[in-house]
């Protein structure tokens, strides 16, 4: 038996979220003595796939055609259910990254599979029944799911898991897939990107904003900060309502749920329904002037002050920091 991993690229390169699914899934191999196959669809050059087996992936079923250029819901579940029926994978791991949201639950139904949508951690157990903590209600709390069929799958959520080096050289293997035509049924023509920023659910590190900067027109040092860190901007759901900044930007429970390294709040009170989309981060650096804003009870780091003297000081500092 395999375990099975789909890999996303943007543009033929592998996402980091692609590396931690595969060294998840490697740490899984170890515990339950399988091996691990990716499954890269589209066009990715070799020395890309190669580094698959740098984070544990004993082969690559490299599956490029210029049909499946574009991520096709349809067509893509059915590879991934294909593959994973030639390989006899007993688990499917995919990143729960927006495509992986919509492949996971598809290829569970296909493979009559249990699914565990999200995972934080490591699975627990063996066999038939492997127990997998994932978040839930938007981070506010978690579920410990048990998995009881013979086949599963479990998506990831990014920045959840380390990226480990393994010390593999993976052969890669040009696969054919039996797909049907009816699996394309909807064509993706062509993406032009709104933005060549930071993807914000994948950033590593995120500069976000509240109603303290008081207009969008202050909006340059949030952006100027994030430039300096090499950070993705978010902003607080009254922002983005007030049309400040744009909607994809809007982290909480009715936004982005995101668990980068550091997440930088700006003038932001904390309220629990920003909370439930950042909790999960890995530190949490608050900068607000009022001393009783809710956020610095979740804060690692807290800098009481007025947002449009510390950010400019903070900017000077990492720039000198950096030699820019
Ligand atoms: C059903 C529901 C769902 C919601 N979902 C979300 C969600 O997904 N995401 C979300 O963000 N909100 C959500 N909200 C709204 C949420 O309850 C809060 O109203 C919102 O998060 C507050 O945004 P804010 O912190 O930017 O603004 P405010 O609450 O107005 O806070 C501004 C903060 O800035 C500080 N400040 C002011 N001036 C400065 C300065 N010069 N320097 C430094 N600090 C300064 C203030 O001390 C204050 O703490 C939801 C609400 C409901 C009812």
């Amino acid at each position: 038996m395999s375990i099975l991993v789909y890999v996303e690229n943007t543009d033929g390169q592998f996402k980091k979220s692609a590396f931690e699914a595969v060294s998840y899934a490697k740490a899984i191999a170890d515990q339950s003595g399988n091996h691990v196959i990716a499954l890269s669809i589209g066009n990715v050059a070799e020395g890309q796939l190669n580094l698959l087996g740098k984070y544990g992936a004993t082969k690559v079923l490299n599956v490029n055609t210029e049909q499946l250029k574009s991520f096709v819901n349809q067509a893509y579940t059915a590879i991934i259910v294909d593959a994973a029926k030639s390989i006899e994978a007993s688990l499917i791991v995919l990143s729960n990254s927006f495509s992986g949201k919509g492949l996971a639950p598809r290829v569970a139904a296909k493979l009559n599979a249990a699914l565990a949508d999200g995972a934080i951690e490591l699975p627990t157990g063996s066999g038939d029944n492997l127990q997998v903590k994932t978040g839930a209600f938007s981070g506010k709390a978690f579920a410990f799911v048990a998995l009881t069929s013979p086949i599963k799958v479990i998506s990831l959520n990014p920045n959840s898991f380390e990226i480990k080096e393994s010390d593999i050289a993976a052969t890669i293997e040009n696969y054919d897939p039996s797909i049907d035509a009816a699996d394309f049924s909807t064509i993706v023509k062509e993406i032009v990107r709104a933005t060549d920023k930071i993807s914000l659910p994948e950033a590593e590190i995120v500069v976000s904003a509240g109603r303290g900067l008081k207009g969008p027109e202050n909006w340059a040092m949030i952006e100027e900060l994030a430039n300096v860190l090499g950070a993705a901007t978010a902003c607080s759901k009254p922002v983005s309502d007030a049309g400040w900044r744009p909607h994809s930007e809007h982290v909480g429970q009715t936004g982005i749920v995101v668990s980068p390294n550091l997440y930088i709040a700006i003038g932001i009170s904390g309220a629990i329904q920003h909370l439930a989309g950042v909790s999960s981060s890995k530190t949490i650096v608050v900068i607000n002037k009022d001393p009783e804003a809710p956020f610095f009870k979740v804060a690692d780091y807290g800098i009481v002050g007025d947002a449009f003297e510390v950010v400019p000081k903070l900017i000077t500092a990492l720039k000198t920091y950096k030699g820019l």
